[in-house]
């Protein structure tokens, strides 16, 4: 059958639209797949052209910079998204929400996601920062992984995903994950929803969750927990630009409207510095900072 997809391909499309922040310039093209064909079909149009390429899930964990993306991004969402569970696997596109993920999990009385019910995003994403809260992380669950290139695909087994704190080979591959295999264990749903319903509750008091963000915007340092450095700091609710360090958690910058990527990396900037000069500790952004400086 002929493909019909080359009409979604959509150019200058304003990346604020697709990232949680809120903030970013226009793609030069943006492309959503419903298909790893589709997504092939989008690899090769990219590489006959020569344009960069960029893989987004849900962009909630991206600073894209004011000046856009050069070349082609593709979003792996929610038109790419299909759940099934085998057993106490499950099977899942990576557009799939995590938090969803979760949920399906538990509703098969699955233990091992309970975790990842309030993170946002999407199993690509997941799997790429090996995402993860409280304690759980997705890395340990993951039996496959599926990728395609412009003319290859494959799947690596357990041992061959390697990761570590916020970390996974995908950040060294040049790969598009399309789908995976999560390996989890049989419990008791009612022990499934309490624990779930908790991290929950947790969530909501802890984190702004009322305004746009990209959720913690750097690592946790060895021996600090990074909130209570920029407390310490008297950084609370400093603000640049449209751009504030939250008051209710001080590892968040929140978007309180109008901020621009420009206002951000400054008041990242700023933070850095400052914590560096009191305390002797150097932050390093968990957002992914990605992006042209300014537009041509
Ligand atoms: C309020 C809030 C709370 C959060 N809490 C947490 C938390 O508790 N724990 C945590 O770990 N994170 C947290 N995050 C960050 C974020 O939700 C996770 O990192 C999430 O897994 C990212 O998924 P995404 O689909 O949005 O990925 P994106 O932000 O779109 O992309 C993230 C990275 O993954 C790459 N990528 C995405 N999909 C693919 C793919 N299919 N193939 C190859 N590469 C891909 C992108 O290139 C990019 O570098 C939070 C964010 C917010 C806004």
């Amino acid at each position: 059958m002929e493909q019909t997809i080359e009409p979604t391909l959509q150019r200058n499309y304003p990346m604020r639209l697709a990232t949680s922040l809120g903030v970013g310039g226009p793609a030069d093209y943006f492309f959503r797949p419903r298909s790893a064909a589709d997504i092939q079909w989008a690899l090769r149009f990219a590489e006959e052209r020569q344009l960069p390429l960029t893989t987004i899930g849900y962009g909630t964990n991206l600073l894209v910079r004011d000046g856009g993306i050069a070349g082609l991004v593709i979003q792996l969402a929610d038109s790419f998204a299909a759940a099934s569970v085998h057993g106490s696997t499950i099977t899942a596109t990576c557009g799939c929400l995590y938090g969803s993920v979760s949920k399906l999990a538990a509703y098969h009385s699955l233990s091992g996601l309970e975790y990842a019910v309030g993170i946002p995003g999407g199993l690509g994403g997941a799997l790429f920062m090996n995402a993860g809260a409280y304690d759980g992380e997705i890395g340990p669950l993951v039996r496959e992984v599926h990728w395609v290139t412009a003319h290859d695909s494959g799947v690596w087994h357990t041992p061959e995903y390697t990761y570590s704190y916020r970390f996974s080979r995908l950040q060294e591959a040049n790969v598009i994950v399309t789908k995976t295999v999560l390996q989890l264990q049989p419990g008791d749903q009612r022990t499934i929803y309490a624990k779930m319903n908790d991290l929950q509750e947790r969530r909501r008091c802890r984190q702004p969750l009322e305004y746009p963000s990209a959720g913690s915007t750097f690592k946790r340092p060895e021996g600090h927990f990074v909130g209570s450095l920029i407390e310490q700091a008297n950084l609370k609710g400093y603000s640049i630009g449209g751009a504030q360090i939250s008051e209710k958690h001080c590892g968040f910058i929140i978007n309180r409207g109008g901020a621009t990527a420009g206002d951000v990396l400054q008041l990242i900037d700023h933070i850095q510095q400052v914590i560096a000069d009191q305390f002797g500790v150097e932050l390093q952004p968990e957002i992914r900072i990605i992006g042209r400086q300014r537009l041509r």
